[in-house]
């Protein structure tokens, strides 16, 4: 990360700081003027990383937004994607068919929808669903179904030539070392340099204790050390749900307090169910090495975001809109950016 605004530190001091902070846009979100406008502002306001679908017009989309930030403000955050080694909820999109909806529903799934994904008419608009699942079991009739939207191992190679990232985050599930593996072999033989590589792993649908979730992390250590690739492990509390309330925020800070003294070498990041609360769990003098804001971040300047695209234009044109967006975003960010200094070991 370029740095000229005061208190933005580089992302790798950051992250030995216990200050860095990263804004997930969702592996599957593929709505490209939110995506732009996301990035624009949560770029300004200071972010160290932003994590996006691993998809060519939304790796261009956020691109832009952060050519435009480093002309303007100097500083510019990595760009990470995100990629997924076998079956996991952050890679779906729902689906449903509206001619068989009857005309006197009262749509549910709308209004469940955070992303405002269904429309009062027709059906899913599937570039802004990020599959969290919300709709799933919401239909009375049972019309709502999930596909599957993550990327064959064969076409990481080279998708990742041509979207060189300055990061990659593989989304991972316990038994699943081998494909792991293989998926960072894939990784391997683009040939395309990496700041860190993030693993992201919970608890959540698994079965599995905290003990055993850090021996399935010090297997995916073994295969990064030997493959000369920085870790960053993102504890993934409870998946896609940090707007949902204060309880999430606990669920995310007790799985890093039960990983943390367990884990391997290498930074140790919050996500899932991480918001406005989550600082407030955390003891004064220790702490993890940052955090990940998805749908939180996200909520808290959709007002803008949504309207800006309702007169097609980019949040950017609208000085209003885009100011507010952005006090909104600082707000969310900046406990974090400021926070005590948590000595980290990273590596
Ligand atoms: S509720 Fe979630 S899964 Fe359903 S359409 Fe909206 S974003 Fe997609
Ligand atoms: S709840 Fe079911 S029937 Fe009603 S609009 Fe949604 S998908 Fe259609």
């Amino acid at each position: 990360m370029l740095v000229n605004q005061k208190n933005i530190l580089d992302s790798e001091e950051a992250l030995a700081n216990g200050t860095w902070v990263k804004l997930i846009c969702g592996a599957s979100n593929q709505d490209l003027p939110g995506i732009a406008d996301l990035c624009a502002v949560y770029a300004t306001a200071g972010v160290h990383c932003i994590d996006v679908a691993a998809d060519t017009a939304v790796v261009f989309a956020a691109r832009q937004a952060l050519d435009w930030v480093q002309a303007i403000k100097g500083i510019r955050p990595w760009l990470m994607i995100s990629l997924s080694d076998g079956k996991d909820e952050h890679f779906r999109k729902a689906w449903f068919d509206p001619k068989q909806c009857p005309t006197n529903c009262p749509r549910p799934c709308q209004k469940i929808c955070p992303a405002k994904a269904i429309e009062a008419i027709g059906g899913i608009n599937s570039k802004r669903c990020y599959g969290c699942g919300r709709c799933l079991t919401t239909c009375p009739l049972g019309l709502i179904t999930e596909q599957e939207h993550s990327i064959q191992l064969t076409d990481i190679a080279p998708l990742l030539k041509e979207l060189r990232p300055d990061a990659v985050e593989i989304h991972t599930a316990p038994g699943r070392a081998n494909a792991f593996q293989a998926t960072v072999m894939e990784l391997m033989a683009a040939k395309v340099p990496l700041k860190r590589l993030a693993v992201s792993c919970g608890l959540e649908g698994h079965g599995i204790s905290p003990k055993e979730l850090a021996k399935e992390l010090w297997v995916r250590y073994s295969c990064l050390r030997k493959n000369n690739l920085k870790p960053l492990w993102q504890l993934d509390g409870r998946r896609m749900s940090g707007d949902l309330g204060i309880g999430t925020a606990k669920i995310a800070t007790a799985l890093w307090e039960q990983v943390r003294p367990i884990a391997p070498p290498g930074p140790l990041q919050l996500a899932g169910g991480t918001n406005a609360q989550t600082i407030k769990h955390l003891p004064d003098h220790n702490g993890p090495a940052g955090i990940a804001f998805g749908g939180i971040a996200r909520k808290a300047i959709q007002p803008w975001v949504l309207e800006a695209q309702a007169n097609q234009i980019s949040l950017r044109e609208w000085p209003e809109g885009w100011q507010a967006a952005v006090k909104e975003a600082k707000q969310l960010i900046e406990p974090w950016l400021s926070k005590t200094s948590t000595k980290q070991k990273t590596c």
